[in-house]
């Protein structure tokens, strides 16, 4: 019998097995953890309710006449018809009139039925009405968090199909735990909870598309079929088993949410054309913690009127680090040219202002009131904005942050680096980490000769023995 260390063990068998080992590991690692049913149990709880008559008057966001109570209804009833119809799942909701329902009584109704899982039923409004999209909140803790987020990413990517922009699959942290009380009692009660925000009411870049009691039912089908999409339950079938995948891992900690506003928020101009006033930007930001949401462009002064402010947000590319675009500056405007960048926890971060139109190309031509226009994009040399003594606006502006500074402080800052793209430095850079790959690379050659070298000569010296 060959001993363990033996060459043959060393070179032949131990690779071998290594591999199966290898592969192994990696097969438990990508193993999906499914949950087996025979019968799922689903309370669906429209959101708010109750005029008044009995306990609180509680209608949920109200806007454009319309009461969030009464559409979170229509959807809950039309997501709990739909779901009803299939096999191996038991439905039922909290509510079924316009009466006050405390949080506590719908999770205790839920735990009476034995609930597996509770969703609840809303659609969205903001304070100045500029957001618009799809998010979803669960649980920032335990099973209720991996659970939560499985359906809720199921459910989000039928949403994502069918048109709506996604807010994002969110925690929310608050004193005493999870911020929402129906997710942190359905929590105490061991039920996952999640709150799906269907669209706002208050936007009409959503109300526009979902804005009808027509729309509302469809869009509680559709939540039926994203549920049962995620369980692999059918329509009218009942099989052996059935059950949804963890996607996430059961987290050890609480899973926070992002409190802090997105980094290094820059704009640049790449052209202005003077005669159509049409500037072209680019924005750049970064969010190493959530997901850059939105982003607008804004000639107003801003601290005085947060209310008007950035109304038309375009929706940041998922994954982009920079968003391009053109901009048209009103007629006559001078003063600051900011941008504003949200991440999907609706905090942001404005960019250093631009003074408009001094600080764009082609500016002191046009500053000077001649009548030649500069060529879309020739920038003049430094200091010519200067020499034509356009005022500096002392404006205070806040930042996503809370932080205050003047316009004045921001246009030092803005001329200083973020704005001057030193090209032979860049190039120096490149030049540097050549140099590094190559001595790396060289390095490598060399050791590799070397043992070569001493492998050859080991062998010579045992053939000689
Ligand atoms: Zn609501």
């Amino acid at each position: 019998m060959r001993a363990w260390g033996s060459a043959i063990y060393r070179r032949r068998i131990a690779p071998v097995l290594v591999c199966i080992g290898a592969v192994f590991v990696m097969s438990c690692a990508f193993a999906k953890n499914t949950m087996a049913y025979q019968n799922i149990v689903i309370a669906i709880d429209p959101g708010h309710g109750g005029d008044g008559t009995e306990g609180e008057t509680d209608s949920g966001a109200i806007y454009n006449g319309v009461k969030e109570k009464e559409v979170d209804m229509i959807t809950a009833q039309a997501l709990y018809e739909e779901l009803s119809q299939y096999g191996n799942l038991t439905v039922y909701l909290t509510r079924t009139e316009d009466v006050h329902t405390e949080l506590k009584d719908r999770v205790d109704f839920a735990k009476s039925v034995g609930a597996d899982y509770l969703i609840s039923v809303h659609y969205n409004a903001s304070k100045y009405h500029r957001f618009y999209g799809a998010e979803i909140f669960t649980s920032a803790f335990g099973e209720e968090y991996a659970k939560g987020v499985s359906l809720a990413q199921t459910i989000m990517s039928w949403w994502v199909d069918d048109g709506r922009v996604s807010k994002g699959i969110k925690t929310r942290i608050g004193k005493n735990g999870d911020y929402y009380g129906l997710i942190r009692m359905g929590r105490e009660a061991g039920i996952p909870t999640i709150i799906l925000e269907h669209a706002y009411l208050d936007n009409n870049t959503d109300f526009d598309v979902y804005g009808t009691p027509e729309v509302w039912k469809r869009l509680g089908q559709l939540d039926a079929t994203a549920i049962a999409d995620y369980f692999g339950v059918k329509k009218g079938v009942v099989q052996a088993d059935v059950g949804g995948e963890l996607t996430v891992a059961v987290p050890t900690g609480q899973v926070d949410d992002d409190t802090t506003p997105p980094t290094d928020v820059t704009v640049t101009i790449d052209a202005y054309n003077p005669n159509t006033r049409e500037l072209s930007y680019t924005i750049s930001a970064k969010e190493p913690d959530s997901m850059l949401m939105y982003y607008d462009l804004n000639t107003q002064e801003l601290a005085a009127d947060e209310e008007h402010a950035f109304m038309h947000m375009n929706v940041w590319k998922n994954g982009e680090t920079s968003m391009k675009g053109t901009y048209t500056v009103p007629e006559g405007y001078q003063g600051a040219f900011v941008a504003r960048v949200y991440n999907n926890y609706e905090k942001y971060t404005y960019t250093p202002p631009i003074t408009v139109p001094a600080d764009l190309p082609g500016a002191s031509t046009l500053l000077l009131g001649g009548t030649q226009v500069q060529p879309t994009g020739v920038a003049q040399a430094e200091g010519d904005a200067e020499s034509t003594g356009t005022e500096t606006p002392t404006v205070t502006l806040q930042d996503g942050s809370g932080a205050t500074w003047t316009l004045d402080e921001a246009l030092k800052e803005a001329k200083g680096a973020e704005y001057v793209v030193d090209h032979d430095q860049v190039e120096n850079k490149n030049y540097a980490l050549m140099i590094v790959a190559l001595s790396v690379i060289g390095l490598l050659v060399v050791v590799s000769i070397v043992l070569a070298i001493a492998t050859h000569m080991r062998r010579k010296k045992g053939r000689r023995r």
